[in-house]
């Protein structure tokens, strides 16, 4: 499962922007890690470098030294809504015949083919195939007086999630969809000022974490100071996913740290489902936290069962078939000594598709354990995400297929206990109706109308779509 992106502002005279803007994205890589981008502006005019791969992979010294200016945005982009190429990296940079705006996207918009149609007919051209160009589109064709107005009626068009960082010549503006379903937080540097979508990426940098962006509020920074707009409060949906899996336990959403509520899921799974065994361990390194939590609740000690290879991330060389069939081994290797002759207790953030999970099973028993007991931190994902996360179309999640039984058969587990949903909230402890929840209910928050019309159909594997009659 993957997060569609990390974005990143900086407004900040005397500030390296485009140096301090790639360490941000460096903090940021877990959101995003086919492309990295920075622009910049130094009043006068944006300039832009993007490029394919990671952030360390896609600047060199002198492409940062290129970006002057003092004020920058930044973007990792995994993609979901247009297809892995080069011209979809961002930021992207869009003209009219007297604005230009360069802007960075953090999730998906539903309604994109709509107000993509839309625009061409009034005469918009397109670079690429992401929904982001045409948020940027939408921003320039629509009325106002300055870029507040022309943004709140933009907002009234878009339907989906969007975090957004947005460079002109001389403003750095944030804006944060009326659901709130990415996380964006603003903080002080020096003597400016940053937004980042996670507040590791403003620790990082030494910028001082101020609060979070409210859902449907735009910030416009600029050598007048930050200026807040938002009309009323609207039904909040914060993707929930974010506390399990997405964003680093180092971070803060809704004033709560990650760690200790990723904790909190493996304490609460560890009560709704106790299992006798010798070791408990988490699947680095998202759920470490989480196998700790249930360690500490069940009194059964806690080791690191895998070791993971950090530095396996994406690569653009493709592996021949003896490599690729090593499957999960590339990425974790076990630990024999510790775990054989052990039952074991290992706790995971969540079940997708559930084709690594076997093999991660079967790693650890050929290491020796002899028993394997999965616990889950999410309840069952049985409906896909239209909000910027790349899970999978409803008929390749496992848990929208079979029953909890049948998964852990297939798992190869000795049990298998999801955390409910009940339990997922206590855990996060703050209002089950500020949340999306949708990918364990199937209540979007959002219509996805045409969308869930698919959804009826897309329960069944491709071949058998074929037949059925629409
Ligand atoms: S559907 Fe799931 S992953 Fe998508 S925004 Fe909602 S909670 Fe997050």
């Amino acid at each position: 499962m993957h997060e569609s992106c990390g974005v990143f502002g900086i407004y900040a005279p005397g500030i390296n922007v485009a140096q301090t803007t790639f360490f941000a994205l460096f903090a940021l890589q877990h959101r995003g890690q086919e492309s990295a981008g920075i622009a910049v502006s130094d009043g006068n005019g944006i300039k832009i470098h993007a490029s394919m791969g990671l952030v360390s992979q896609a600047f060199t010294e002198t492409d940062l030294e290129l970006l002057k200016g003092h004020i920058g945005i930044g973007h990792n982009r995994y993609s979901t809504t247009g297809s892995s190429r080069p011209m979809n990296a961002q930021p992207i940079i869009v003209k009219s015949e007297d604005l230009t705006i360069a802007l960075a996207h953090n999730g998906n918009i539903i309604n994109h083919k709509l107000l993509r149609d839309e625009l061409q007919e009034r005469g918009y051209n397109f670079h690429t195939s992401s929904d982001s160009e045409v948020i940027a589109n939408l921003i320039l064709a629509s009325p106002g007086q300055n870029w507040q107005e022309k943004i709140e009626y933009a907002m009234h068009r878009l339907q989906g999630a969007y975090s957004l960082v947005i460079l002109t010549e001389n403003k750095l503006i944030g804006v944060r969809d009326p659901f709130g379903v990415r996380p964006l937080c603003l903080g002080t540097i020096d003597s400016g000022w940053s937004i980042a979508s996670e507040s590791c990426a403003l620790d990082h940098i030494g910028a001082r974490f101020i609060r979070e962006i409210e859902p449907g509020e735009i910030l416009v920074i600029d050598s007048q100071g930050v200026k807040s707009f938002k009309k009323e409060d609207s039904k909040k949906a914060l993707c929930i996913f974010e506390y399990i899996y997405f964003a680093r336990p180092d971070s803060i959403i809704q004033g709560k740290l990650l760690y200790p509520t990723r904790e909190a899921m493996g304490r609460i799974l560890a009560e709704e489902y106790p299992v006798d065994a010798d070791l408990v361990m988490g699947v680095p390194d998202s759920a470490t936290a989480a196998g700790i939590g249930y360690s500490n609740a069940s009194g059964i000690a806690y080791c690191e069962g895998l070791l993971k290879n950090r530095y396996v991330g994406r690569t653009f060389i493709e592996p021949e078939q003896r490599i690729r069939e090593l499957g999960v081994q590339l990425k974790f290797n076990p630990l024999s000594q510790i775990i054989a002759g052990k039952r074991l207790i290992v706790v995971d953030d969540s079940i997708v598709r559930g084709t690594t999970t076997p093999h991660v099973v079967s790693l650890l028993r050929k290491a020796g354990a002899t028993e394997v007991h999965l616990r889950i931190c999410a309840p069952p994902i049985r409906y896909p995400c239209f909000f910027g996360v790349d899970m999978a179309t409803r008929w390749e999640l496992i848990a929208a297929k079979k029953t909890v039984p049948e998964i852990k058969e297939h798992l190869g587990a000795d049990s298998l206990g999801y955390l409910s949903l009940n339990g997922l909230i206590r855990a996060v402890d703050l209002p089950r109706d500020i949340f999306c929840l949708a990918c364990f209910t199937g209540a979007y928050p959002i219509p996805v109308q045409i969308e869930m019309d698919k959804l009826a159909l897309e329960v069944l594997p491709p071949e058998e779509l074929s037949e059925v009659h629409l």
